[in-house]
């Protein structure tokens, strides 16, 4: 049993004070007590990590920041710079956002991010959680700043048995309740600190938790049973071909159409998408008439709403007519700027000696 018991509202300076010493040093983040970082920093930061883990995004980060140090300069860039360098980070959606983003910036705000969540939300990819964030980290505002992990410890400290994600505005309204008027930047991300580092998704660190004292789940034993989730639908999957066609020391890529799936991306010739495997024998979205050999197994890539099983083709370009494409150098420099789901084919063909 605790020692002394304090209410949930109560915790931003127990948990203040444990972030002073304890916080995680990241690149886009201002030391303790700054009460404002660089909104570019904390804009691109929030936008990589949507979906994606701290250890993943810091080189994508780090590399974007020294490429590009301003809003404006990434405003300046051209697309397929962006979207090559962001190749990796999946969900291109955001990335094509980003570039929008940052262009916005640049014209409509004089090159300055805007300080209040309402004008946040006006840019293009900034949702009520990244404005939260920047309003908060970056401008020192008073902003309640949710995410996953924030969801989770609120269902914890309050023992919230409500099932996610009927449970969220609930969630919400109790964040609302926890966070302070001073230092509301560095509370959002002692939150998110704690959420990352102690009280986990599965084992919560409870003993060592700064706000142990008042947290009703720990209390009542059933921390790792929070939050309580409503079972997901099972993920469909889908089927396509690609393609790996060579000539001589060359592999041909394509530039993927603006819009859909990896939109803008450069890629590996791929068919349409089917709800059903494409049958044996035939080559839909081929990009010639070589022939093919096929891969024995499928590749699969889970995105968001379905699982990916890409059949792998390989085939040499010897008598037939050099289709237009990327042609690239078929090393691993022709893997480097593409989208994960084409590393993995190309590691398959190279798997069979045949890349
Ligand atoms: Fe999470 Fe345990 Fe801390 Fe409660 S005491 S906030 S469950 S780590």
């Amino acid at each position: 049993m605790p020692a002394k018991e304090i209410a949930p509202k109560d915790i931003a300076a127990p948990l203040l004070a444990w972030y002073d010493r304890s916080h995680r040093r990241l690149p886009w983040r201002a030391p303790p007590g700054a009460n404002a970082a660089d909104p570019y920093r904390v804009w691109l930061s929030e936008i990589m990590l949507q979906q994606t883990t701290v250890a993943a995004v810091i080189p994508y980060f780090e590399a974007f920041t020294t490429r590009w140090p301003t809003v404006e300069a990434l405003a300046a860039a051209g697309d397929g710079d962006v979207l090559a360098a962001w190749a990796g980070l999946g969900y291109y959606a955001r990335a094509r956002n980003l570039l929008a983003c940052a262009r916005a910036v640049a014209s409509d705000h004089g090159g300055r991010f805007p300080a209040s969540e309402a004008a946040l939300l006006g840019l293009p990819g900034v949702g009520a959680y990244t404005a939260a964030a920047i309003a908060a980290i970056a401008f020192g505002a008073r902003a309640v700043v949710v995410d996953g992990n924030v969801e989770r410890v609120v269902a914890r400290l309050f023992a919230v048995e409500d099932r996610l994600p009927a449970a969220k505005p609930r969630l919400r309204t109790l964040a609302d309740t926890i966070t302070p008027e001073a230092r509301a930047g560095d509370f959002a991300q002692a939150m998110m600190d704690l959420g990352a580092t102690i009280c986990r998704p599965k084992s919560p660190d409870c003993l060592v938790c700064p706000v142990i004292d008042a947290c009703d789940a720990a209390r009542r034993g059933i921390a790792d049973l929070l939050p309580k989730k409503a079972p997901k639908p099972a993920r469909p999957v889908r089927y396509a071909n690609v393609y790996v066609l060579r000539d001589g020391g060359e592999i041909m890529l394509v530039r993927r159409p603006p819009r859909g799936l990896l939109g803008g991306m450069l890629g590996l010739p791929m068919s349409e998408i089917a709800d059903t495997p494409h049958p044996e024998g035939t080559h839909p979205g081929a990009p010639a008439a070589a022939r093919w050999s096929r891969g024995a197994r499928p590749v699969s890539h889970v995105f968001t709403h379905f699982e990916l099983h890409l059949t792998v083709f390989w085939g040499d370009l010897s008598d037939i007519t050099k289709p237009a494409g990327d042609w690239r150098a078929a090393d691993e420099s022709a893997a480097r700027d593409l989208p994960t789901l084409f590393r993995k084919a190309l590691d398959f063909t190279a798997s069979v000696g045949q890349f």
